[in-house]
């Protein structure tokens, strides 16, 4: 089977420089694949997505040089697959209904959920619906830049494929919309790191295959701390494309040299094509964005 890769952002902002890294990184290492490069929006949690912001973001892809295969998918359209594949997992009493509120969750000292409603009967009212883990299992996997990694299920806890309101949980939708658009290869951001391992649960029990996982580093301040969100609101300018893509490939260790500074995405994209080495991203869980903007 071929490569396919994918790149799945968040229609809840424009593209930053964080988001930047990861459609790079995926984009590059499918290229160099000779693979296929997929492009889906999730746009799942209808709260939080901005209307114009799928569009916008396409738009700077293609301003930056980015093409990807076949039409774009939108998570918001595909309901009835996510449906099935819970209705799969409560066949298999996989999942269950879950009363707590977020409310009752944060007084709880517990960093992950403590199974409460476990073994609780099904009360009336509005619930979510958790997937249900061993907390004896230990989740191992071999993460194409990061390396080994494991994780004990019990410190994560059982997460929540569907929301209280309904709403479709990330970590479902992901699951069965990476197996069904044949994706063989994860890129992204290392703060999905702690989501491998549920998600490498979920496609067991949904009998669908497990694809190869690579995380990026992600982008910090200066301090180390998550991108601020006053540069996670600032769209990476199209009219300097060249130098987004300069920053960038810093970030993901592929320094181009001085002379392609000031060239156009297609010059700069071919010689990250050319340089593209896994390699350098072994064991880089965080990257440094420049103390200015972007
Ligand atoms: N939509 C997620 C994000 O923007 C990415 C999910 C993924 O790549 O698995 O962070």
């Amino acid at each position: 089977m071929g490569y396919v890769g994918r790149f799945a952002p968040s229609p809840t902002g424009p593209l930053h420089l964080g988001s930047l890294v990861a459609a790079l990184g995926s984009f590059l290492d499918a290229r160099q694949h000779r693979g296929r490069w997929l492009l889906r929006i999730e746009d799942l949690d209808a709260a939080r997505v901005r209307p114009g912001c799928a569009d916008q973001i396409q738009h700077t892809l293609e301003d930056l040089g980015f093409l990807w295969d076949g039409a774009v998918e939108y998570q918001s359209r595909r309901r009835a697959l996510y449906d099935e594949a819970l209705q799969a997992l409560e066949r298999r009493a996989l999942t269950y209904a879950c009363h707590c509120t977020r409310r009752t969750l944060a007084e709880s000292d517990e960093r992950a959920y403590p199974g409460t409603c476990r073994d609780r009967p099904r009360a009336r009212g509005a619930a979510a619906l958790r997937f249900r883990v061993d907390d004896a299992e230990t989740v191992h996997f071999t993460d194409r830049f990061q390396g080994p990694s494991s994780f004990v299920m019990g410190a994560l806890g059982d997460v929540i494929v569907r929301r209280r309101d309904a709403i479709v949980a990330y970590q479902l939708a992901v699951v069965v919309d990476d197996a069904q658009q044949g994706v063989t290869d994860v890129v992204r951001g290392a703060d999905l790191l702690p989501s491998t391992p549920w998600q490498l649960l979920l496609q067991r029990a949904l009998a669908l295959p497990t694809p190869r996982y690579g995380h990026l580093p992600i982008v910090v301040e200066p301090d180390g701390a998550k991108l601020a969100k006053s540069r996670r609101s600032l769209p990476v300018n199209a009219s300097r494309a060249g130098r987004a893509l300069i920053e960038a490939l810093q970030l993901l260790r592929h320094p181009p040299p001085p002379d392609l500074w000031d060239e156009k995405p297609e010059v700069v994209i071919t010689w990250a094509l050319n340089h593209w080495n896994p390699a350098n991203l072994e064991r880089v869980q965080k990257a440094t964005a420049p103390a200015y903007a972007p």
